[in-house]
């Protein structure tokens, strides 16, 4: 696709506002009732979906350029898919979140980017990964001595695919080690690509560099492909977005899991018990690529048609992502089977969820952006009185570390797969 074939949603848009906000019948406070970072951090009806849509017509009319501060718009999302939901409540033919990445998409083709965009997809073509410093000859460390099976020299029938931020940080690769050997230990034919693990690139995508996506997904749907395994499983919500949605839509026909919906099949099927009581009252954030984006890829190839020139369809009837069939019982389930766990909620849960702030490239390219919206989440958090957030992805648990070490924010931060441990 490209901009112009998003000009008739420009125009359809109608400045309801609905992208700001949580839906009225869930909004629990004004404190916590917006929903797009964006927008509320700074301050400016452009940042919002509705103003992202206005500045796309501006740039298809040559109204105006890509000045350093369009470029700053652009770019300065974090592609949480908040504002997409909440549009979806009342509208039907609007898409918030993907026009936000074409525009991303159309001013990395102009060669608008942000500074620090280039380094990371340098790295990406080098080093295959985003985190910038790191290294191909190390992305496989965090493996050692498991005894995972290499796809590429012996066949499993489950894929585990640690992510980026899992192999490199070593605090992290515990808890991706703690993941394989679990499935192992629970009779899981488990492999991974080795020498041939790579980022799945699906940042490349939200930041708007579609070749660099483009390139690296190839790569890897071939691989997993030669692989011929049934099913994926990730710890990273990033990566399960990833796969399920974005390379299902270029082919790759597999199952696809979250570590917490295998882990939450064990304990439904009696297969995995907790025998330890963990006292503690937490809270549960629900990633944004784990919980709204995480809904399964629907194909669809039809036609928009118009009724009496006003109302718009689709021959057939086209799918609709708003979020509400994400992955929100599982990570839930498991806390709950946990001797001792007092499990509070946050008031922007589920498909309106506030993001953790480094979606979209925006932890590499504006931190304090970034960690402003890991900031009010950990506020919203000590708002139930819970001791500890909770999060099923590398990406969120890192940045709402980061606002506790260098905002002085003040939370416990913890992987769901901590609390599994600290529970068998
Ligand atoms: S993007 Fe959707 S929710 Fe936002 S103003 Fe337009 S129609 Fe309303
Ligand atoms: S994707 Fe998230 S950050 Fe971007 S405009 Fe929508 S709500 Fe705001």
């Amino acid at each position: 696709m490209t901009l112009q074939d998003f000009r008739p949603m420009m125009e359809r848009c109608s400045n309801c506002l609905n992208c700001k906000w949580v839906p009225f019948d869930k909004l629990q406070s004004m404190r916590f009732g917006e929903n797009c970072p964006s927008v509320c951090y700074f301050n400016f009806n452009t940042y919002s979906a509705r103003g992202r849509f206005q500045l796309g017509q501006i740039i298809l009319d040559n109204d105006a350029e890509y000045s350093e501060e369009v470029t700053n718009v652009v770019h300065n999302c974090t592609t949480c898919g908040s504002c997409d939901v909440t549009c979806k409540v009342c509208r039907y033919n609007l898409e918030p979140l993907d026009h936000n990445i074409e525009l991303k998409k159309d001013a990395v083709l102009k060669g608008k980017i942000l500074p620090g965009q280039k380094a990371i997809m340098q790295n990406l073509t080098l080093e295959k990964t985003m985190l910038v410093g790191k290294k191909k000859n190390s992305r496989t460390d965090w493996a050692t001595g498991l005894g995972l099976k290499d796809l590429f020299k012996d066949h499993a029938e489950v894929m585990f695919f640690p992510g980026c931020k899992y192999s490199y940080d070593p605090k992290l690769a515990e808890a991706a080690r703690f993941s394989a050997k679990l499935l192992m230990d629970h009779g899981v034919d488990l492999g991974y690509l080795g020498e041939g693990d790579a980022c799945c690139a699906g940042r490349a995508h939200q930041m708007g560099f579609e070749e660099e996506f483009d390139n690296r997904s190839k790569a890897n749907i071939k691989a997993i492909e030669k692989a011929g395994v049934k099913t994926i499983v990730t710890p990273c919500s990033d990566c399960y977005h990833t796969f399920k949605r974005l390379y299902a839509q270029k082919g790759l026909d597999v199952e696809v899991l979250h570590i917490v919906e295998y882990i939450d099949r064990l304990i439904a099927n009696g297969k995995l018990k907790f025998t330890k009581e963990v006292q503690k009252k937490v809270t549960y954030h629900d990633p944004c690529h784990l919980g709204r984006q995480g809904e399964p890829y629907v194909a669809w190839q039809g036609e928009e048609k118009k009724i009496r020139n006003q109302i718009h369809t689709w021959n057939p009837k086209r799918p609709r992502y708003n979020g509400a069939y994400g992955i929100y019982d599982a990570p839930r389930n498991i806390l709950k089977a946990i001797k001792g766990i007092d499990l509070v909620e946050m008031e922007r849960i589920r498909e309106y969820s506030w993001c953790c702030g480094a979606g979209g490239g925006c932890s590499e390219t504006n931190q304090d952006f970034s960690l402003w919206t890991a900031g009010e989440r950990i506020t919203e958090a000590n708002s139930t009185g819970a001791q500890s957030l909770v999060t099923a992805c590398p990406w969120c648990e890192s940045n709402f570390a980061k606002a506790c070490d260098e905002n002085g924010k003040q939370i416990e931060v913890l992987d769901i797969l901590d609390l599994v441990r600290q529970a068998l």
